[in-house]
């Protein structure tokens, strides 16, 4: 097999603009400097979230964080693998590749010089502090708590700064709480908007084609908002909850999955000077980098899984070797019940025991 130079695999790679190819499989839509569909790696109803930049050569989807160049997006759009994006690329193109050896291996590429971090003016959060109207906060105050004041929940929202937002578009209204992430330095990352129903429970796609968002995706998303440049910023996640780290300094850090869990649970069995509840937001969301704050400051951690979450939670605490790092599955070992399912989470299993509690 006669071999193909590297340079036309360099010359491909170069050539690929990622609207062209992107755009082979979707239709886009041009906005400013930027072009929109609708995402195909996530079930998308809402132009929005997709956005393909020219300027970059790469797309990113704000709300499943899909992102890549055009050999990505050939490779998890259309399965390829790497040496069948490049003839993709190259018929595209109308450069030749049909040589190229099944074994060439891409030349590793470096990462991008990270961007500046994006931190969000506070004043955006306390602007959002009215939780009159928040179906999240009511339905939590309307839980049949056993000798808990409604004093306690307003002081667990308070301090977790939980805010409300309502946006009207195309002639609907739509209401997300929104949970901040600030750090311990008291920088505000970005904020998860989500919808809750009156029982608790989020809204899915049947309830609501906009069921969840990001603040910073939402800035991004605005041509108005020039100070907000994706293209020259990032953002990065922080725990939900980080921002009281520093407030009591001998506290244990209690990590759990959501931020719902992460309040019941200040709720219920808060008591700062012994343990303040953090989430990180999902199971797959317990990282070095994320707890490396924690880790820095010689924190205590403990990790609380939810029923399902146990197995991948022991593995990641096994390889953090973090001789801080306590593993909890006490609690819901001892109190789980059949009836809360395979998948419950602490909160599930705690708002449960109020109910029996009560009845
Ligand atoms: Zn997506």
């Amino acid at each position: 097999m006669s071999k193909i130079d590297d340079l036309a695999i360099r010359r491909i790679i170069e050539t690929a603009n990622i609207v062209d190819v992107v755009g082979a499989f979707i239709p886009l839509k041009q906005k400013g400097p930027r072009y929109l569909g609708l995402c195909p790696f996530h079930e998308d109803h809402n132009i929005g979230s997709f956005i393909v930049y020219p300027r970059g050569n790469c797309y990113r989807c704000f709300a499943c964080e899909a992102k890549g160049d055009s050999i990505k997006f050939l490779q998890e759009h259309c399965n390829m693998d790497f040496i069948g994006a490049i003839r993709w690329l190259g018929q595209h193109y109308g450069i030749p590749v049909d040589d190229v050896p099944v074994d060439y291996t891409p030349p590793v590429k470096k990462e991008p010089e990270p961007l500046p971090m994006l931190t969000l003016p506070i004043d955006i959060v306390l602007r959002r502090r009215n939780l009159e109207h928040d179906t999240f906060a009511l339905w939590l105050y309307s839980l049949p708590w056993n000798g808990v004041q409604r004093d306690r929940i307003r002081k667990t929202l308070d301090e977790y700064l939980v805010g409300h937002s309502t946006i009207k578009q195309n002639g609907q209204q739509h209401d997300f709480t929104i949970f901040w992430q600030i750090d311990d330095k008291q920088r505000v990352r970005t904020g998860k908007m989500m919808k809750y129903r009156c029982d608790g429970h989020r809204m899915k796609k049947g309830d609501t084609p906009w069921t969840q968002d990001w603040v910073h995706a939402i800035l991004f998303r605005d041509e108005n908002l020039t100070q907000f440049d994706p293209d020259k910023m990032e953002m990065r996640q922080c725990l939900f909850g980080q921002h009281l780290l520093n407030a009591w300094q001998n506290a244990t850090i209690n990590i759990v999955e959501s931020e719902k869990t992460a309040l019941i649970m200040d709720i219920a069995y808060g008591n700062r000077y012994e343990n303040i509840w953090m989430a990180c937001g999902g199971l797959s969301n317990i990282s070095r980098d994320k707890l490396k704050p924690l880790m820095d400051l010689g924190r205590r951690i403990q990790l609380f899984p939810d029923k399902d979450g146990i197995k991948a939670w022991r593995e990641k605490a096994t390889e953090l070797k973090y001789d801080k790092l306590g593993f909890n599955t006490e609690f819901i070992d001892t109190y789980w019940k059949p009836e809360d399912g395979p998948k419950a989470d602490v909160a599930d299993v705690v708002l449960r025991m109020i109910r029996d509690n009560n009845t």
